[in-house]
């Protein structure tokens, strides 16, 4: 595989845990001649790729977009100059990861392109969970949404799919919760609507908290500095109950 020349792979490193890498991901880094990868990455996810040039871009929540135009030149450069490019991004390259643009920049100056998927956040989250996005009879659509739009980009209407969305999962939103917890009540959630958020999603610094969409903005403060995602549905709603029962608040109540 090494060699190929003009060629650059948007491929997925997925959550965070290395080893749920796919084997076709890992066999890329390992023959790549150039890794360009984004600061959520793992570092030991980008140390497979042993003998290649590793260079970091991006900022953590998105690269603003004189930054993408100089990534997508960048990936231009070298897909001519270095042969085996790799382009790793956090979870699924073609989720929230501004993929169509490097995809449409290498494109336009007539260099292949193949993407390579990954576990993105949300998947990764309900993992953590133990609780199905979808689930018979509870639900049987998920969104993936954000609020966060780019500089010229009027805010999308996140919230009217958030809050139809049997399931919601919502990325690079965690630290607003206020706002989303406000949002969507005023959508016609009920405050009472089971949410959880995640942390560090497959990582061993994994984290999550449950409670109801009401009290989302007390949840947020107990994060840490990881990336995270809020879950929104009824498909937590035992995991809800099971931990607030689990809590000795609740038990003291009880008794
Ligand atoms: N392409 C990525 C998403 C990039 S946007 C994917 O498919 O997962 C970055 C956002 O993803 C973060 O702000 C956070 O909301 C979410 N995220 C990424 N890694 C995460 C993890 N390990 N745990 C929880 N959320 C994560």
């Amino acid at each position: 595989m090494s060699g190929v020349p003009g060629k650059v792979y948007l491929v997925g490193a997925g959550p965070g845990a290395a080893d749920l890498l796919t084997l076709r991901a890992a066999r890329l880094l390992q023959d790549a001649n150039v890794v360009f990868y984004d600061a959520l990455v793992n570092p030991e996810v980008v140390a497979l790729a042993a003998r290649a040039q590793k260079i970091a871009v991006g900022k953590r929540c998105g690269a603003h977009s004189t930054a993408q135009r100089f990534i997508n030149k960048r990936l231009v450069d070298a897909a001519r100059t270095d042969g085996l490019v790799v382009r790793l991004k956090g979870g699924d390259p073609m989720l929230f990861g501004r993929a169509q643009e490097e995809i449409d920049a290498l494109h336009a100056e007539g260099i292949e392109v193949e993407v390579v998927p990954g576990v993105t956040a949300a998947l990764a989250a309900s993992a953590a969970l133990k609780v199905s996005l979808t689930r018979r009879g509870v639900s049987r659509n998920v969104a993936f949404v954000t609020p966060r739009v780019g500089e010229s980009e009027r805010a999308s209407d996140w919230i009217a799919s958030a809050a139809s969305a049997d399931t919601a999962v919502v990325y690079m939103g965690a630290r607003e919760a206020a706002m989303l917890s406000r949002e969507l009540v005023s959508r016609g959630l009920a405050p009472d609507t089971p949410v959880a958020v995640v942390e560090d999603a497959s990582l061993a610094s994994e984290r999550s908290h449950t409670g109801t969409l009401a009290g989302l903005e007390t949840l947020a403060t107990r994060l840490g500095a990881g990336p995270a995602v809020v879950v929104i549905g009824q498909v937590l709603r035992e995991l809800v109950a099971a931990r607030r029962d689990a809590e000795p608040g609740a038990l003291r109540k009880a008794s």
